[in-house]
């Protein structure tokens, strides 16, 4: 996989296997991605060792915030969500960057795909500005297009993006400045109230504590969260707003995808928006061992998606 921060040719992570007293056995996921701030999959491979093959209650709730992803490894019942308002959720199709968005768009909206996300600031601006009216033009009617820049602009670049967009109907833009540039706080704050597209946060909010940062800064745009990366990802969730949260995929195996997608079908049973906004769980197939995929990239995820995952096929694979 291409991101902003390179070719991301191997997924490291743990699966956890835990046997209660009762003989109950559950499974989970530790998917760190270290430069969103989480811990590297070595320290949690040397806190499990450190562990031993024997764990109270007590130890596991001490995993703290320096090894968030296993605590969400070991924190997650994985008990299917009693009562979920919606079956499904709808799923965001992921678009390449560039001109190669446009032949993508009409196979995606025939298999029934409503929900884009176009991902800019790659190439020179002018060029990706006059290509936004033919992905536009391009997208079926009813289309939801949002547009994820991974803090790719700088301040000027994303004040001509803002500007343009603002006579169109574009869902959001994610991340138009890069969480670590100069005085991004005030500068995203800043475009988020001057500009009438809303702004999404995603890495600037990829942990429990930047979450509630900007929770605490007012933040009146979108939270992209990504639950194996929270910790106690339940506890962060409760103090996220329903209508302005999109869950996303950390590229987890199946095991990690069903804890995080079934924690947003209780999101939505709890808090019951609108409507929930599509996920940003577009991401398979993934892995050369298509066991380790999550649902196949399809326009919904239905919560009985998620039931037919099995974990232990996994485990078996890996062991
Ligand atoms: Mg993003």
């Amino acid at each position: 996989m291409r991101t902003a921060h390179g070719a991301w040719t191997q997924r490291e992570g743990l699966l956890v296997r835990l046997e209660a007293e009762n003989g109950k056995i559950t499974f989970g996921e530790c998917a760190p991605i270290p430069w969103f701030g989480t811990e590297t999959t070595d320290e949690a491979a040397a806190l499990c060792a450190a562990l031993g093959g024997r764990v109270s209650d007590e130890q596991l709730d001490a995993i703290n915030e320096k090894h968030p992803c296993l605590r969400f490894a070991f924190s997650q019942e994985h008990t299917r969500p009693a009562g979920a308002a919606s079956d499904s959720i709808p799923v965001a199709a992921l678009l390449p960057a560039g001109r190669a968005a446009l032949e993508k768009i009409s196979a995606l909206s025939e298999s029934g795909f409503r929900d884009f996300k176009w991902k800019v600031g790659l190439a020179d601006a002018a060029g990706e500005i006059a290509l936004l009216d033919d992905v536009l033009a391009a997208l079926p009617s009813g289309a939801r297009l949002r547009l994820d820049a991974n803090g790719a602009w700088t301040r000027r670049v994303a004040e001509r993006w803002l500007a343009r967009c603002a006579d169109y109907p574009i869902e959001f833009i994610e991340q138009p400045i890069a969480p670590g540039a100069k005085n991004s706080d005030d500068l995203l704050l800043g475009l988020a109230n001057d500009y009438p597209t809303p702004l999404a946060l995603d890495e600037s909010v990829a942990t429990a504590s930047a979450t509630h940062r900007w929770l605490q800064l007012g933040w009146p745009g979108i939270f992209v969260t990504k639950p194996s990366l929270l910790g106690d990802a339940a506890k962060v969730l409760a103090a996220l707003p329903p209508g302005r949260t999109v869950f996303s995929s950390a590229l987890e195996t199946a095991v990690g995808a069903r804890a995080a997608l079934r924690l947003a079908f209780q999101f939505y049973a709890a808090a019951k928006p609108a409507a929930p906004r599509a996920l940003g769980f577009g991401v398979w197939p993934l892995f050369n061992d298509a066991r380790f995929d999550g649902p196949r990239s399809a326009p919904i995820v239905r919560l009985a998606d998620l039931d037919k995952t099995e974990p232990e096929i996994l485990w078996n694979a890996l062991n």
